[in-house]
């Protein structure tokens, strides 16, 4: 039975629910205090990446946890004043850096990057927007061969769910990306992983999918939902919204919209930023390369090279602080090819983690009609449609797929 559906949140989650919603028959409304895609999934990395399935509790941490916690590491950053507002995630986030958990949580997520992938090639065709996408993958490259042989979980957890890999050495790096330095002296490809070009502009092509479909979108801030007659009301300044169920797709901020029905904030923000540099004339970037020794990732884009960055634990009101950026850009330069910063000051993003690295996507424990989609952490964009897939399957009463379980919203609220 058709019903109606108001999706809140427009980054690349809240629009894949609609247009998958949309495209099953119901009537769906989506809502963001701003446009479509104009939050995390405008600046993230566009990678849409197999090779990323790995949890972030890992028992690799361990050997680093003192240069973590001293903030010696460039890919990670803890804003002590918030220590201790994070230590009971941070106990529970520890407590899973075991390699039992390890496995089993990249298994998980591997069985929900898979088809979401598969989705995403679809919807791109479907969109006439197969020009966003960088068809030639990303490789995750090593300054020493002792890095690489670290990761050596990383490849079993690849090794069990089935994914293609090679190891590439310093001459096939040079083969692949003959303008970069001869820094690294290995690397890792991975199978089918493409990149974007424009994350914000798939976020757009996938909303006017939806309008097509007869969908539409409305601008408003939501200040609060609540049960209302046999369905649920979004209310905003001015006004309000019904429909008979509501999707929450706010990103980092779904806990405040959560929290007066008696849901507590199972989630560390994972504050993420990037600056955009201008390409060097007669050198090129072919494809998004992690450096996994030092913690960035650079990709080239279509407004020029992004370089994003790793982990930095903030209060979610502190300003930004992006010391992490400035401590990567001079290990960019000695690497790749890059000119000069293109945007006044870092752009900032904010990737909502639980424990397990896994998001938050089902019916919401206590509210019938009520549907969640939330802490992607590093991966939202890449699980943009399974996120779709789930809650439509549960508005539509079919059996969630078992595989698909591990995300359901009960394990943290
Ligand atoms: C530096 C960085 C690199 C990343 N790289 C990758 C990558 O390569 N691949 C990948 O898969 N993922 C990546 N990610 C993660 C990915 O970007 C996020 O997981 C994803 O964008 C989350 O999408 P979302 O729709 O849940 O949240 P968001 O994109 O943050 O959207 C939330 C929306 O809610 C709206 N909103 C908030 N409050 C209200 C309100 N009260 N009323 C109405 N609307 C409201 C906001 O305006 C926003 O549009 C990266 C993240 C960062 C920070």
């Amino acid at each position: 039975m058709p019903a109606t559906i108001l999706v809140v949140g427009a980054g690349m989650v809240g629009v894949s629910c609609a247009l998958e919603l949309q495209r099953r028959g119901h009537e769906v409304l989506l809502v963001d205090r701003l446009g479509v895609g104009e939050e995390t999934s405008s600046g993230n990395a566009g990678l849409l990446s197999y090779g990323t399935i790995t949890p972030l509790a890992s028992p690799n941490l361990l050997p680093r946890l003192h240069r973590l916690a001293l903030n010696r590491e460039v890919d990670f950053e803890l804003h002590y004043p918030h220590l201790p507002a994070l230590l009971p995630w941070l106990l529970r986030f520890l407590l899973r850096c075991r390699r039992d958990v390890f496995l089993a949580d990249g298994e998980a997520m591997a069985a929900l990057v898979l088809p979401s992938i598969e989705t995403h090639r679809q919807w791109i065709d479907l969109a006439g927007a197969g020009d966003l996408l960088n068809p030639v993958g990303a490789l995750k490259l090593y300054r020493c061969a002792r890095s690489y042989d670290r990761d050596a979980l990383e490849r079993e957890l690849l090794d069990r769910c089935g994914l293609g890999y090679r190891r590439i050495d310093a001459a096939r790096i040079a083969e692949l990306e003959p303008d970069i330095e001869p820094l690294f002296v290995a690397g890792l490809e991975v199978d089918a992983t493409v990149s974007l070009r424009d994350p914000r502009a798939l976020c757009r092509a996938y909303a006017d999918l939806h309008r097509d479909a007869g969908g539409s979108f409305e601008r408003a801030a939501v200040e609060a939902i609540a049960p209302h007659g046999r369905g649920w009301q979004a209310r905003y300044p001015g006004g309000s919204f019904d429909a008979e169920h509501l999707v929450v797709c706010l990103g980092a901020w779904t806990p405040a919209l959560l929290a007066p029905l008696g849901y507590r904030n199972p989630l560390a923000i994972e504050r993420g930023y990037h600056m955009m540099l201008a390409p060097v004339a007669g050198r090129r970037l072919r494809r998004a390369v992690f450096d996994s020794d030092v913690g960035y990732v650079i990709a080239p884009m279509a407004a020029g090279l992004r370089v994003t960055t790793g982990t930095n634990l903030v209060a979610r009101e502190t300003g930004p602080t992006p010391r992490q950026l400035e401590r990567v850009l001079p290990r960019v330069r000695e690497a790749f090819p890059v000119g000069a910063e293109l945007l006044p000051q870092a752009w900032m993003g904010r990737r909502p983690t639980v424990p397990d690295s896994l998001p938050l996507v089902g019916p919401a424990p206590h509210h019938p009609g009520l549907w969640l989609a939330f802490a992607h952490a590093h991966m939202g964009f890449t699980l943009g449609p399974i996120s779709g897939r789930i809650v439509a399957d549960g508005i539509d009463g079919l059996a969630p797929a078992p595989a698909w379980r591990a995300c359901r919203p009960e394990r943290y609220l």
